[in-house]
């Protein structure tokens, strides 16, 4: 990252190392230090240039943490640079951070589009502050996935009532019950040790799941379920340091704000967690203030119900030892709405001991011109969803999809080169991608490189081939890590060992080529250096992330 204020260039304070090491998954290092920037990256500014709100947290006067949303007229973010965003005409804060945004004072934020479940996390400072205005200086940035974001849409409405703020030291029944059904919620955490290194700052992360899934256990504590989640652990690694933290439940279809700030405990491992399903740890909140905002900003929103359509399950494929494909078709025939290679399909699954829907997101792997939806699911031997749909959903049974999502894999232009490198599960949106280049009627040039293990673990090796056959701007390159003595070298696979930086760079040669990249962590974050090194400019790669697995 090239910035001197961090830890010998890691994105993570020793907080945060703490809880990675507990838990065995240090090595999300080697990735963070390619994904988390000290700047901006133009899509984060455009993205961050089109929201109507922001969430942000920073410290009150005593050093308590609060949650809050900033909100402006139509156009309030304007990012004159990669490492600034100024924020105008900012609704006022009448809660516990009025006055407290000021020149100096650290702040995390959140940028979320509730509708596409799109995130975007940045810490940093404010440069300066005036009246109604805040110009924000960016420490590190990174993106989000998707997972368990509860789909949105928003109004601005015209002639809002009058906003009110009331404190609070403990739960009225009214929030107890607001609590109890929200399933949705923002957190604010800190951890400033010396203040001036950029890895020391505040956080704001959004947590969701099915209502009730923040239990009240009675007026003054309340505890929530830390699901699985991208590894990076930013707000355990500050409670690890700092317990203080504050919460944001927004009252959604009113603009009203319940702030909560006090102290968080985190249970690593006792009944608890394993009572609450797809729980790794169970965090717990002792509240010291509460502040009551009604009609705090002038938006308002609603759930996307009608984004939910019922899929039926028409075809259940083994494509390899570890991978079955799924193909949906509408419940009611109707034509199902069309999608973009490179984008997933959000899914919401019954699995029985399980409370609510449990959604999950997978690439769409089929050819975005058909009527139907393919996902190819790697089973994986402890996950909710995948055990349930290798082990148990058959075909005729429905499931819950919301509509196709997600921008980062589309192809980026209509004739520049496009290499597609892939290992593992990671093929799923790259045979997508293939199956549209395939399909042009151009001759740009495209290479799909994809690693497994060998022959059994490797998924749709025929459709591949198929897809190339005949085409001559269309180069297959498969690698083998651990060949089985019946795999034939230049027939099943052309060599042995990893897809890494070193072949990628070999096998493509042309200087304009986009690097489409999908698979576990340390493959993309190796690659990507690679090719950093060999000269491709950062908006030439594109990379999707399944999550730490990969
Ligand atoms: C944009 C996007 C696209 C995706 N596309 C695909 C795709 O095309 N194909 C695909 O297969 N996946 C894809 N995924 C990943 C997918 O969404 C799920 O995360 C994946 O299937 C695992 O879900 P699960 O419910 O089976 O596992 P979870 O229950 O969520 O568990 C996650 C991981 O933790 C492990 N685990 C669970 N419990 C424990 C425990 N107690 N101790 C230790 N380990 C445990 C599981 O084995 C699993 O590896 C995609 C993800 C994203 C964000």
């Amino acid at each position: 990252m090239g910035d001197d204020r961090t830890d010998g260039g890691s994105p993570f304070h020793p907080g945060e190392k703490e809880v990675q090491e507990r838990l065995g998954v240090r090595d999300i290092e080697d990735w963070a230090r390619k994904v988390v920037r000290p700047f901006m990256p133009d899509q984060q500014r455009d993205f961050h240039r089109s929201l109507p709100f922001i969430i942000a947290a920073a410290l009150d006067d005593q050093g308590w943490p609060w949650a809050t949303l900033l909100t402006g007229p139509e156009g309030f973010i304007t990012s004159p640079d990669d490492r600034t965003l100024v924020m105008h005409g900012l609704n006022p804060e009448l809660g516990p951070l009025e006055d407290r945004l000021r020149t100096g004072a650290h702040i995390g934020l959140l940028g979320i589009e509730l509708a596409t479940r799109r995130r975007n996390r940045i810490n940093g400072r404010v440069r300066e502050h005036a009246q109604d205005s805040l110009t924000f200086e960016v420490d590190q940035a990174f993106g989000n996935c998707p997972q368990y974001i509860r789909e949105r849409e928003w109004i601005r409405i015209d002639d809002p009532p009058v906003a009110t703020a009331d404190t609070y030291h403990r739960l009225t029944p009214e929030q107890c019950d607001w609590i109890a059904s929200a399933d949705t919620f923002f957190i604010a955490s800190g951890y400033l040790g010396d203040r001036e290194s950029s890895i020391h700052g505040m956080d704001v992360s959004h947590r969701g799941g099915e209502p009730g899934f923040v239990q009240v256990i009675d007026d003054t504590r309340i505890r929530f379920p830390d699901f699985a989640g991208n590894n990076h652990f930013n707000t355990l690694g500050n409670i690890v340091r700092n317990p203080r933290v504050g919460f944001l439940f927004i009252d959604f279809p009113t603009g009203s704000l319940l702030q909560l700030s006090g102290r968080a405990s985190i249970d690593w491992d006792s009944e608890e967690v394993a009572r609450n399903p797809g729980a790794r740890r169970m965090i717990g909140f002792e509240i010291d203030q509460v502040c009551e905002r009604t009609a705090a900003v002038p938006l308002r929103w609603e759930a996307c119900a009608n984004f939910v359509r019922s899929l039926r399950l028409v075809e259940k494929i083994a494509e390899s030892s570890e991978i079955t494909s799924f193909v949906f078709e509408a419940r009611d025939g109707a034509p199902l709405p069309s999608f973009d290679a490179g984008q997933h399909l959000p899914i919401e699954l019954d699995v029985p001991g399980n409370d609510g829907a449990v959604r999950r997101t997978y690439s769409l792997s089929g050819p975005p011109s058909t009527a139907r939806y393919r996902i190819s699911v790697k089973r994986e031997s402890m996950g909710i969803a995948s055990r349930h749909l290798h082990d148990e959903l058959e075909v005729g049974a429905m499931v819950d999809a919301r509509a196709p999502a997600g921008e980062d894999l589309m192809l980026p232009c209509v004739q520049c080169p496009i290499a597609l490198v892939s290992a593992g599960v990671g093929i799923t949106p790259m045979l997508s991608l293939l199956h549209a280049l395939a399909e042009e009627d151009g001759e740009r040039p495209v290479w799909f490189i994809h690693g497994a293990r060998d022959s059994a673990h490797h998924a749709f090796a025929k459709e591949a081939r198929g897809l190339a056959a005949g085409r001559k701007n269309i180069q297959l390159h498969l690698s083998y890590s651990r060949p089985e003595p019946g795999d034939r070298l230049g027939v099943d696979f052309n060599n042995a060992g990893r897809v890494n930086g070193q072949l990628v760079t070999q096998i493509v040669n042309a200087l304009d080529a986009h690097y489409m990249l999908c698979g576990p962590i340390g493959f993309m974050a190796g690659i990507q250096s690679a090719l950093e090194r060999s000269g491709v400019t950062a908006d030439r790669i594109h990379l999707e992330s399944f999550g730490p697995k990969g």
